[in-house]
């Protein structure tokens, strides 16, 4: 019997709407990205817009990258695109560069390997894809809404998987058997989540009992590919609500070990997490741009905030042991790990300060101080602060008669003994 909240297995034919029937249009689209789509045509060949760019705008969002389709080969994208570098060891995909940083995506259609393939798949690794058709592109993809192609030159909407229906009822649903696509690649039970959680879109029951079924794999993805998961949580919109949704689902102990079993166990630990990622969602959704420091900080505060309760005299020791010891899956790489245990053991020593009044100014000195400055300020407001405001004003207001930054100390020498004669 196949299994409910998954799309058909077979393909049916594609649902194709012309430009009065949607709601994109070119001007939503980056002019680059336009003209590589326009340039491919030119050329010869198929090329359209799709993944999460499609979804965004019609949903009325302003995407955050622009990804294209085609079947040009990637040595083909290579030739013609004199700014294009060829990327992926399994699959390999073109990455053409424009100025400010801006990369835009360009992958040749490829087909499912199948569940013949599954057993040949290391545990976690992003399964390796034949080239295929368009039609072939849109099923071996994660979920329905982020498989409609845009072709810029009919200016139509491709919907090959019945995504356009999905996002009408705004609801995620997993393209085929939702079990095999998870063992395929268990990464696709966190996308599930983190699109659900961006979108306010459902997640029906059936698919959240798969979910459960499945959700011990991700344990035993690469730790690498799961950070590169993380970062995009951080950085990304609506932190809150994705961490959120992997919690309600039981992905946090998973991913983040006893750090994610403490989040998942102690409701109180984990409301103040979410007011600090609420704080950090609106600053982002204000097109400022916070750091994987400022982020991973915020994240962990409230756990590491526990541990150094005690006013341990070595937290850094303390926290990087307890960081060792939580048996994360996800890889946070040493020196990401370094700043945030640097920015949390300084907030913990400036939330102290605001009760006693007794700060060591030679902190300022660290590289960190600054973010934990913001971050501590953050915190003790419940805000983000203004220009120029940070922990040195609130110790100020606690404090009025210390002097900031302490007073120099003036060591009395002591007299060199003469030498011997
Ligand atoms: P956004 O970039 O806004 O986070 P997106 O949907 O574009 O959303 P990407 O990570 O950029 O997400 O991926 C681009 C597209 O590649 C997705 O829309 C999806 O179609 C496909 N995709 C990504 N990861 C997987 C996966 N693990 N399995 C199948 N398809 C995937
Ligand atoms: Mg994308």
């Amino acid at each position: 019997m196949a299994e409910k909240n998954t799309t058909p297995v077979e393909p049916a034919e594609a649902v194709v709407l012309s430009r009065s029937e949607h709601t994109i249009s070119r001007r939503n689209i980056d002019p680059d990205a336009l003209k590589i789509l326009f340039r491919l045509n030119r050329l010869g060949f198929t090329a359209y817009l799709t993944g999460g760019a499609v979804r965004d705008m019609l949903l009325g969002k302003e995407p955050k990258d622009f990804d294209i389709a085609t079947d040009a080969r990637p040595a083909q994208v290579k030739k013609y695109f004199t700014n294009a570098f060829i990327i992926g060891r399994r699959f390999r995909l073109a990455h053409i560069h424009f100025r400010c940083g801006k990369i835009i995506e360009v992958a040749t259609f490829r087909r499912d390997p199948g569940p013949d393939a599954l057993g040949l798949l290391t545990a976690g690794t992003a399964p390796q894809y034949a080239f295929g058709t368009p039609a072939q592109d849109a099923w071996r993809r994660d979920i329905t809404v982020n498989a409609l192609f845009y072709d810029p030159v009919s200016a139509t909407l491709i919907d090959h998987i019945g995504g356009l229906a999905d996002l009408r009822s705004r609801r995620i649903r997993v393209i085929g058997v939702a079990g095999e696509r998870f063992r395929e690649d268990p990464v696709r039970i966190w996308r599930v989540i983190r699109y659900a959680a961006r979108l306010g879109f459902a997640i029906d029951d059936d698919l959240g009992r798969e979910i459960s079924a499945q959700r011990h794999l991700l344990s035993g993805c690469s730790p690498a590919r799961l950070y590169e998961e993380f970062s995009k949580d951080l950085l990304g919109p609506q932190t809150r609500h994705v961490i959120s949704g992997l919690r309600d689902h039981g992905i946090l102990r998973p991913l983040l070990g006893c750090i994610g079993e403490a989040f998942e166990t102690d409701p109180l630990l984990f409301n103040k997490v979410c007011s600090l990622l609420d704080i950090s969602d609106h600053e982002k959704s204000l097109r400022h741009d916070l750091g994987l420091t400022e982020m991973a900080a915020l994240l962990f505060w409230p756990w590491a905030e526990s541990l150094l309760i005690g006013a341990p005299p070595d937290p850094y020791t303390v926290l990087k042991k307890a960081f060792m010891n939580a048996e994360m899956a996800v890889a946070l790489p040493k020196g990401l790990r370094a700043q945030v245990i640097d920015v949390v053991a300084l907030i913990a020593r400036m939330i102290r300060a605001l009760h006693t009044g007794n700060m060591r100014w030679s902190l300022r000195g660290r590289l960190q101080f600054a973010l934990a400055s913001r971050l501590c300020f953050l915190i003790e407001q419940n805000r983000t602060p203004e220009e120029g405001e940070s922990f040195e004003n609130l110790f100020r207001q606690a404090f009025p008669a210390r002097p900031l930054f302490g007073t120099k100390r003036h060591r009395r020498r002591r007299k060199r003994k003469p030498p011997p004669q």
